[in-house]
């Protein structure tokens, strides 16, 4: 007989609970139970929901926007086709334009370093963008162009069909909201896009002209790791 029985037990449901929050960090979504079907479940089967390829060659050479005339590449997204978690942000800049990928410059170093230290890999989260063609001088997007492009990361989102997604600053919230409430008062607190969650926090660019500020990122992601530890699995 242990010692302390209760306390063994706990301590043996804390390394039980570790071992499968790493699980689901891998990958794993449980074990399929007797559920009841998940509504995009039934919407996948019936409407064949398109997936990431399908998509992107439905996009093939865009030019449904103005944008086309100034890009190098079309920067469509990045990551697993079935992340838990999605980060969405505004547009490409130079060094994506010039790669295809989004957030590979210096506002994507800090993205790849917040992503480490939640211990999370790039690969297993997915990453794209409202706009998928780098607007001239990095200006914002304009309304016409986010009209354009948005249907396609509808599209991605119920591809992927994420947990949670984290909108990356103002522009990326409004859009994917629909809403025009300050992103002050929007970071922080869980939103929704149709039954999925989302979390606006601040974009890293500005993260890195406002360096003071990175602790409300962190403090918004503690909120997603927490959520997909205890959601993430069915
Ligand atoms: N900023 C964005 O919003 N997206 C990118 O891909 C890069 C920088």
């Amino acid at each position: 007989m242990p010692e302390d029985p209760v306390k063994e037990l706990r301590e043996l449901v804390d390394s039980l609970s570790d071992w499968l929050r790493y699980q689901r960090r891998l990958g794993w979504r449980g074990v399929p139970g007797k559920v009841a079907p998940q509504i995009q479940d039934i919407e996948k089967s019936a409407d064949k929901i398109p997936g990431l390829e399908e998509i992107r060659a439905e996009m093939g050479d865009c030019r449904r926007c103005k944008l086309y005339g100034g890009r190098t590449r079309l920067v469509f997204g990045d990551g697993a086709a079935n992340a838990l978690l999605m980060f969405v942000g505004e547009a490409p800049g130079a060094e994506e334009d010039k790669q295809g990928v989004p957030f590979v410059g210096a506002a994507g170093q800090l993205l790849n370093n917040l992503l480490s230290k939640l211990g999370l890999r790039r690969e297993e989260v997915y990453i794209a963008n409202i706009i998928k063609s780098r607007p001239p001088g990095n200006r914002d997007p304009e309304a016409d162009e986010i009209a354009a492009c948005l249907p396609f990361l509808e599209k991605q989102i119920k591809a992927i069909r994420p947990r949670v997604i984290v909108t990356l600053g103002r522009i990326a919230t409004h859009a994917l909201l629909g809403t025009k409430e300050p992103l002050t008062r929007l970071r922080g607190h869980w939103q929704r896009y149709h039954d999925i969650r989302v979390m606006p926090t601040f974009h890293p660019s500005y993260l890195l002209r406002a360096p003071q500020e990175r602790r409300k990122t962190w403090d918004d992601m503690q909120q997603v790791m927490e959520y997909l530890a205890e959601h993430g699995e069915t």
